[in-house]
């Protein structure tokens, strides 16, 4: 088997899987009374070339995340002239000096976790116009581990807060990723308690090995890679 013709095949079944994690979440939806248009499939797509990527583009999907900011530089540019209602999301850790490169490419930041990022990005945002920003997601650690990003349960609404009144910020919605080792629900059920108390609607949770979980507990955006690329070579 040539290996163009391997590359064709393994095209088609990222098509087919992005079907099924499709209909995986429509069913999980409607379980909860919830209307699968409610939910955004973000395909994550990140260590993930163009060449991979662009079947998915074909079938319809355009919603993405990335975890860099410099590969998402290199990677959608030349996608985004081609397909110009992509939306990306960038869902990795933002760096203070990379905000106005992320500013400029991403449709959403699911990863404000820091004032002195927020302040950041409140200068992006003067400078540029409320119209021109991205939509921001603040990141709880939920499961309080050090080596993971994202702010405090504890200290969430304080941070908010100072998003919101110091900085100017519109805060649109919460992001976690739960420990890898604790089952995810109650990670996901303490996000949505305190995107009510916060007045905050959308949900950014949910991945390949629990989504459906998620989407039961008012997710409104699941991030789904290996589901639908295949395993990554790295553990990014
Ligand atoms: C990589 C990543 C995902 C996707 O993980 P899969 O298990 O491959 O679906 C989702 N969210 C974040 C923040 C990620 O970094």
């Amino acid at each position: 088997m040539s290996l163009q013709i391997k590359g064709k095949m393994a095209e088609s079944d990222a098509v087919a899987r992005l079907e099924e994690v499709r209909d995986s979440i429509a069913r999980a939806a409607r379980e909860e009374g919830r209307n699968p248009d409610d939910v955004t499939l973000i395909t994550v797509s990140k260590t993930f070339e163009p060449e991979a990527i662009r079947p998915l583009l074909e079938a319809g999907q355009r919603e993405f995340g990335e975890n860099r900011v410099q590969e998402a530089k290199s990677k959608w540019p030349a996608l985004k002239q081609e397909f110009p209602d992509i939306r990306l999301h960038l869902i990795g850790p933002l760096q203070s000096n990379k905000v106005r490169e992320a500013v400029a490419l991403f449709n959403v930041i699911h990863s404000v976790d820091r004032p002195s990022l927020a302040r950041e990005l409140g200068l992006a945002q003067k400078k540029l116009g409320v119209e021109q920003m991205p939509e921001l997601f603040v990141q709880v650690n939920t499961g309080e581990e050090p080596q993971k990003a994202g702010i405090a349960p504890q200290l969430v609404d304080e941070f908010i807060r100072t998003c919101r009144e110091d900085f100017g910020l519109s805060i649109v919605g919460l992001m976690c990723i739960p420990p890898a080792d604790e089952p995810p629900s109650p990670h996901f059920a303490l996000l949505k308690k305190i995107a009510k108390r916060n007045g905050i609607s959308k949900l950014s949770m949910g991945m390949s090995g629990d989504f459906e979980q998620a989407i039961m507990l008012g997710a409104t955006h699941v991030r789904v890679g290996s589901a639908i690329f295949g395993a990554r070579d790295q553990a990014l």
